[in-house]
């Protein structure tokens, strides 16, 4: 158990250790305890000249008791300190009440020591006779809060993105404020060798032999520590074997010694080293050593995350496939061209380059290949620009070429048919030779276009005419092109708002059948009012809206207000008829058209046999197979198909054999040609019996004479349509209309016998 505490009595040997009033009054009592504390305190005359010193002060400043005693006390203080220090020492002399200052003083072996420091007047017999200070060294102190502002800096600029060349001379000033004595380096490795990335204290001829030294053991410190990947500590390089080869510089420089810091990332990494040099021999402190590599630490976080922001940003403007330039940098890249062909006068040259039939190549070889062909092309386009041109990726098949500096417009056609010309070379691809060939549109600064966005178009729009023409040639842009894209840009613009303003109507143009006159269906042709183009024909707007994707919704509202009519016109109690939508190849390849087609079907309740759905024949050749199927899904729903304008494309009758049809529309200009002449005859009664004999129901269109009709009568087709037989009307207006028709058609007609 724990005794009680108890206040003892006091022995007469406790009374000996305790301080008597006596002691603490007397004065020798008073200069011990001066001596031998621990702060400097000192006493100076009127004149400043040191008068008492005690101990500390001689420690600190390093001077013998005599010495310092004939010394001022203006020859302590470092220089910029001066006036802060006459100034303390006037207000003590006034008697005012001591304030701390914070002073350098310089030792007498040139160190600086940092002392926070308070003056009082001294009095005797009430006349002043001079001051005495106190000062406490609080150099550590500082040393430390500049080293964590430094640290704190550091890491601030990391985070704001300050230049790395500014962040790693920050460390090294860091280092170099820590100890006046050090003169500090970064170096950074590549493949095997150090670069200088920061030495701002070093002399310019010893950096100028260390930047690109080898790592290894024969080139100094910073090589042997990226060698051996940990700290190397060479005391004096005038004996170390490491300094070998690069000594000599280092002692000509006045350099002496050489501690070295590999810098490694948090993901173990080696970047480089760090190193301090000193003009002394010696070796590194524990403190000192755990400052270079806490430096060395900050300065491989800095340099990791630069380097991982520069991937990123690399990423950011590369094609990862290929490796080039992608859309970002290109655009990039030709601003900057046109900034300079602009203040140079010159011109820049953009090639819009699409490799042909590249489609083929991935849907018959796989994409891995098509992968291959790409990064081979790629690699053939980069033969053909300058260093200073751009070759970027697009996307998918499409590259560019920004061709800068060009006096005219002849050099485009000196790159393209180089392009041409090094793609004509076999690609030896999966085991076989592969054959590709390019379309290159070129447009030139100034010429066709004054910015970025309107030499991309330009030089898209030649590649287009390009492709069109032919493909494998180089084709320039032409100022009707511009119209045409200006043209085809206001539709495109007034188009997107269409369908939400409303600004679609259906017309409905009759079909009759020439067996028996008698009016069989209707085909629903789109129009497009717009408040200020007025009545925008289809002609205009069905291929800019094909292009832009916007055809998906406007064709989908057509099929669904089509389908609507057709209900209500047979709610109306009107004869049977068909309903003719027409379908671009846009729709028919998106996917979830079959469902589009269901829907209409299902919402308006017509039968799908009501419907008949025409798709341009061109579109047809695209992808054989998968038009094939979706066509038959189509057919399934029990819907009708129809080719349009067949004539004008390049497909025969035998291939539409493969293809699940019922109708054949032959363009107008087969009707045409029947108008004068009777020449026409026989080609469309060929056509027609081909058709026939392929089980296909043929559709005339254009009719506009009688005389066609009768023509086209003779040659056996199965239906007509045209503007002699109707015009295409608002649905209101459909009734009467086809009374008309029918109405004039008895009149000078008589049925096909057959
Ligand atoms: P298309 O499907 O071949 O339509 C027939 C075109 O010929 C219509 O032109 C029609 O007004 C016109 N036409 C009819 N009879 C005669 C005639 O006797 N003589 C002459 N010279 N022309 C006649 P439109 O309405 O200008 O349509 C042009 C094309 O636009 C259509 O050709 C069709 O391919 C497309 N189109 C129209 N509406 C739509 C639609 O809703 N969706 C899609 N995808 N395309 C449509
Ligand atoms: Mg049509
Ligand atoms: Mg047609």
């Amino acid at each position: 158990m724990r005794q009680p505490v108890r206040l003892r009595a006091v022995t007469r040997s406790n009374t000996a250790l305790a301080p008597s009033a006596r002691w603490w009054h007397s004065e020798e009592t008073f200069r011990e305890l001066v001596e031998n504390a621990h702060d400097l305190i000192y006493s100076i005359d009127l004149e400043g000249r040191f008068s008492h010193v005690n101990r500390a002060a001689l420690r600190v400043c390093g001077y013998t008791r005599e010495e310092m005693l004939e010394m001022n006390i203006a020859h302590l203080v470092a220089p910029e300190c001066l006036a802060k220090a006459r100034h303390m020492i006037q207000c003590a002399l006034r008697g005012e009440a001591p304030e701390l200052y914070d002073l350098d003083l310089v030792t007498k072996d040139g160190r600086r020591v940092t002392v926070e420091i308070t003056h009082r007047l001294v009095l005797e017999d009430g006349i002043p006779v001079g001051t005495h200070g106190i000062a406490r060294d609080i150099t550590e102190r500082r040393r430390a809060e500049r080293l964590e502002q430094d640290r704190m800096r550091v890491l601030e600029m990391i985070a704001t993105r300050q230049p790395l060349s500014e962040v790693l001379d920050h460390l090294v000033r860091m280092l170099e404020r820590q100890n006046p004595d050090w003169r500090g380096a970064i170096l950074l490795q590549r493949e095997n060798r150090l670069y200088v990335a920061s030495a701002p204290s070093l002399p310019a001829e010893f950096v100028t032999r260390l930047d690109g030294i080898r790592v290894g053991l024969a080139s100094g410190t910073c090589a042997a520590a990226s060698y051996w990947r940990r700290p190397v500590v060479t005391q004096d390089i005038a004996t170390d074997p490491a300094w070998a080869e690069l000594g000599h510089a280092a002692l000509q420089a006045g350099l002496r010694a050489c501690w070295s810091v590999p810098m490694i990332t948090g993901t173990g990494r080696l970047v480089g080293a760090l190193a301090v040099y000193q003009t002394q021999p010696g070796a590194p402190a524990s403190s000192q050593f755990q400052l270079l590599q806490m430096t060395s630490g900050s300065a491989a976080l800095a340099i990791d995350h630069r380097q991982m922001t520069d991937e990123l940003a690399y990423q950011a403007h590369h094609d990862s496939l290929t490796g080039l330039p992608n859309r970002v940098l290109f655009e990039e890249r030709l601003h900057q061209a046109i900034h300079a062909a602009r203040r140079a006068q010159l011109q820049v040259a953009l090639l819009y380059i699409d490799v042909d039939e590249f489609k083929l190549i991935n849907d018959t070889l796989g994409h891995p290949v098509g992968d291959l062909m790409l990064r081979q092309v790629a690699w053939r386009l980069s033969g053909c620009i300058r260093e200073t041109d751009t070759l970027a990726r697009m996307s998918g098949d499409e590259f560019v070429i920004v061709a800068g500096g060009l006096q005219d417009a002849e050099g485009a056609r000196r790159i393209a048919e180089k392009v041409l010309e090094l793609l004509r070379e076999p690609f030896p691809l999966d085991g076989q030779e592969l054959f590709v060939t390019a379309s290159v549109g070129i447009s030139v600064f100034p010429r066709d276009g004054q910015d970025a966005g309107s030499l991309l178009r330009a030089a898209d729009a030649a590649m287009y005419r390009a492709k069109r023409q032919g493909k494998n040639r180089l084709q320039y842009h032409t100022p009707e092109m511009r119209d045409a894209l200006e043209e085809r840009f206001s539709v495109e613009t007034h188009l997107r708002r269409a369908l939400d303003r409303q600004e679609f109507t259906l017309h409905y143009q009759p079909q009759f059948d020439l067996r028996s006159g008698r009016l069989c269906g209707y085909e629903a042709l789109m129009r497009w009012t717009h408040p200020k183009l007025g009545a925008v024909s289809p002609a205009r707007f069905i291929p800019v809206a094909e292009e832009s994707g916007l055809i998906r919704e406007m064709g989908a509202w057509a099929l669904g207000e089509a389908c609507q009519q057709a209900r209500r016109w047979q709610a109306a109690g009107r004869p049977p008829s068909r309903m003719a939508v027409n379908v671009s190849a846009i729709q028919l390849s998106a996917p979830g058209f079959l469902e589009t087609v269901r829907e209409a079907l299902e919402q308006t309740h017509l039968e799908p046999a009501s419907l008949e759905l025409e798709i341009t024949e061109s579109v047809l050749l695209r992808d054989v197979e998968e038009f094939a199927r979706k066509l038959r899904d189509l057919r399934q729903l029990g819907v009708r198909i129809s080719v349009d304008d067949f004539g004008t494309g390049y497909s025969s009758l035998s291939y539409l054999q493969s293809l699940p049809l019922d109708t054949v529309k032959l363009d107008r200009s087969f009707v045409q040609g029947l108008k004068k002449s009777r020449s026409g005859l026989p080609l469309v009664q060929a056509v027609v019996a081909m058709a026939h004999g392929l089980g296909l129901w043929v559709t005339a269109e254009g009719v506009e004479t009688h005389q066609q009709l009768e023509a086209i009568h003779q040659t056996g087709c199965d239906f007509a349509q045209g503007y002699l037989l109707g015009m295409p009307k608002p649905p209101q207006n459909g009734p009467e209309h086809d009374a008309l028709a029918a109405l004039r058609l008895p009149e000078r007609w008589s049925p096909r016998q057959d």
